[in-house]
């Protein structure tokens, strides 16, 4: 079964209209069409005769938070989100890079999503496993129910039953096929730091080129940076040209954070990002 993606972007193009027409927003962050079916495209909507090239489908994949820290502060600006999407705008939120009166939230309820490179329906595996947005103003379909639902750490147990030297190799052997395209931080909506920690020269962080040593500097250091704040999306995974399986390691930390702070990335604006935030409370594993 498949959600009615149909009806989905009909409903898009639709509200997307009002929001423009009225002024309530200045631009929508959607999707539209790409060089074919199989690859549409972010797109922006900045007038209300734009909205007819809007489409939305199953390859409708990419993150569209990521555009928002794009625009200056205050921009009015309403989203196209899915379930995960919807997280990375409420983390967003939470650090203060964007403010809730600013953003109106296009909930996509879906299911049955597909990898363009391969096809594949997109299921935990990857993501977080939700269907609905967890906060929306316009719901543009019906809330998906019935369908199974699957812990997004499941997929860990094969690397779970490793011991510290076989993920040491695994990460290594993973590691050293990055080819530092960068696209992986393209993706990601929390990946916003402008210079990249890795683009700096002074200091100098780590080395540039695709080399053992500065490849494990930049992944360590960006996975350090997302932890508590991955909304699992899986979208620096699905971007990455060589399938590095990005997504084991920001779920591992993400299932840790989960255990150590109580709650996750993204499901709250009340929520204070976890590792910025202290509680009497809070465990001491992190520094274990
Ligand atoms: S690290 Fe990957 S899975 Fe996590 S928010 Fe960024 S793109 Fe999504
Ligand atoms: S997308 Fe893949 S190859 Fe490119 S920098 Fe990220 S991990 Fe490396």
């Amino acid at each position: 079964m498949t959600s009615s993606f149909k009806s989905i972007e009909e409903n898009l193009k639709a509200e997307a209209g009002k929001l423009l027409e009225s002024g309530r927003v200045e631009i929508v962050l959607a999707y539209g069409r790409g060089y074919d079916e199989n690859h549409p495209m972010p797109f922006v909507a900045k007038h209300p005769s734009d909205v007819a090239n809007m489409v939305f489908n199953e390859y409708c994949i990419h993150n569209l938070a990521r555009y928002l820290v794009r625009y200056p502060r205050g921009t009015k600006i309403a989203v196209a989100v899915k379930a995960a999407d919807c997280r990375a705008v409420i983390q967003l939120i939470q650090e203060e890079k964007i403010k809730r009166d600013d953003v109106v939230f296009l909930g996509i309820p879906v299911y049955g999503m597909k990898n363009p490179k391969t096809g594949e329906i997109i299921d935990s595996k990857t993501t977080c496993g939700m269907y609905n947005p967890v906060l929306y103003d316009v719901l543009l379909g019906e809330e998906v129910h019935g369908q199974k639902i699957v812990s997004p750490y499941d997929v860990l147990a094969d690397y779970e039953a490793m011991d510290k030297e076989a993920r040491w190799a695994f990460w290594k052997k993973e590691f050293d096929r990055c080819i530092r395209c960068y696209a992986c931080r393209k993706a990601c909506p929390m990946c916003y730091c402008d210079p990249c920690f890795i683009d700096q020269s002074k200091p100098r962080w780590g080395d540039k080129s695709p080399q053992s040593h500065g490849n494990l500097m930049y992944h360590l250091t960006r996975f350090h940076h997302l932890a508590g704040r991955c909304i699992d999306c899986g979208e620096c995974s699905r971007a990455c040209p060589v399938d590095i399986p990005l997504y084991l390691f920001h779920k591992k930390v993400a299932k840790e954070c989960e255990e150590m702070f109580g709650q996750a990335a993204g499901m709250s604006i009340d929520d204070k990002p976890a590792l910025v935030n202290f509680r009497v409370d809070d465990s001491d594993k992190i520094l274990e």
